[in-house]
C-alpha cells in the first residue's frame, strides 16, 4: 500500500493517470475494491453541501428515482464539489475541408446544447484547456472491442458505438483527492443523435454512474438516435447522488506523507 501511495504522489498533479478507471454506458463494469489499509490512508467519506441548483429543485409526487441502480466508485459517489464544473470539448479543426468543418461545428453545437441542458442542475462552464478541465469531451469514435484494463486486469466489453465515459482519480496541488471524466463521443452521428448521446454521457460524467430501467429516462441503458431529454426521474436520481458520501473533493490526511519510501 505504501508503494501504491508513493506512486500516487508521483502523479499528484495535472491530468495524469492513476488507477480506478471504470467505464459506464453499456459496459460490464468491474471496479477495483478498496482494502482497509488503503482506505485508512485516504480522506474519510463525507458529504458535500448539496448544490443550490439541486436543493431548490422540488420533487413532484409522481417522480421516481433509480438511485438503486447507481454504483459508487471505489472512492465513493462521483460527485463534483466545486462549481461551475469545467468542461472542455474538441474544437473544430481549422485545417479541415469546408464539409468536414461544417460537421465538426455541428458536433460542437450539439455538445454545447447538451451542456446547456444540464447546467440548470449542475452549473458548468466551457473552458479551452483540456488539461485543467474536469470533464473532457473528445470528438472521436469510442473503441468497440474487448479491452483489458491495464491497472486492474478487468476485462470490459463495449456494446456502445457512439459514446463512452471513463474516469480517473488524481491529487491536486492542495492534496485534495479529485476525479476527472473523459467522454469519447463519435463524430459520425447526425445532430440529434449526437446531442442525445452527449446528454446521456454527460449524465454519467455528472455522477449518474449507472442506468435507469425505464426507457423514458435519458440514462436508460439503450443507445438511441432519437431526441431524448433529461427527465424528472434523472434529476431526482442526481439529487440523491449528491447527498451521498464520497472521498472525492476531500483533503488527504497529512500523516500519510511520511509513509512513502
Ligand atoms: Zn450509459
Amino acid at each position: 500500500m505504501i508503494h501504491f501511495l508513493a506512486n500516487w504522489r508521483r502523479y499528484s498533479f495535472g491530468w495524469r493517470f492513476l488507477w480506478g478507471v471504470a467505464i459506464a454506458c453499456c459496459f460490464a463494469v468491474r471496479t477495483p475494491a478498496l482494502d482497509d489499509d488503503l482506505a485508512a490512508q485516504l480522506p474519510s467519506l463525507g458529504q458535500h453541501v448539496l448544490p443550490e441548483t439541486l436543493s431548490q429543485w422540488v420533487v413532484e409526487d409522481t417522480v421516481e428515482d433509480y438511485f438503486a441502480e447507481i454504483k459508487p466508485s471505489p472512492l465513493g459517489y462521483l460527485i463534483w464539489s466545486e462549481f461551475p464544473v469545467k468542461v472542455y470539448r474538441s474544437a473544430p479543426d481549422p485545417q479541415a475541408t469546408a464539409a468536414t468543418l461544417d460537421r465538426q461545428k455541428q458536433w460542437q453545437a450539439s455538445v454545447d446544447q447538451a451542456i446547456a441542458d444540464w447546467s440548470p442542475f449542475i452549473p458548468m462552464v466551457i473552458v479551452n484547456d483540456a488539461e485543467t478541465a474536469d470533464i473532457v469531451i473528445e470528438r472521436k469514435a469510442p473503441p468497440v472491442q474487448r479491452m483489458v484494463n491495464p491497472e486492474t486486469g478487468a476485462v470490459e466489453f463495449s456494446l456502445s458505438r457512439n459514446g463512452l465515459t471513463t474516469y480517473h482519480f488524481y491529487l491536486d496541488f492542495d492534496n485534495v483527492l479529485r476525479h476527472k471524466m473523459l467522454i469519447t463521443l463519435s463524430p459520425h452521428q447526425g445532430a440529434i443523435a449526437t446531442e442525445t448521446t452527449a446528454r446521456h454521457e454527460l449524465g454519467h460524467a455528472l455522477g449518474i454512474w449507472g442506468h435507469s430501467l425505464d426507457e423514458q429516462n435519458l440514462l436508460h441503458y439503450s443507445q438511441t438516435s432519437q431526441d431524448k431529454s433529461i427527465t424528472d426521474d434523472d434529476i431526482y436520481t442526481l439529487k440523491k447522488i449528491y447527498q451521498q458520501p464520497t472521498r472525492l473533493g476531500r483533503k488527504m490526511p497529512s500523516a500519510t506523507s511520511t509513509n512513502s519510501d
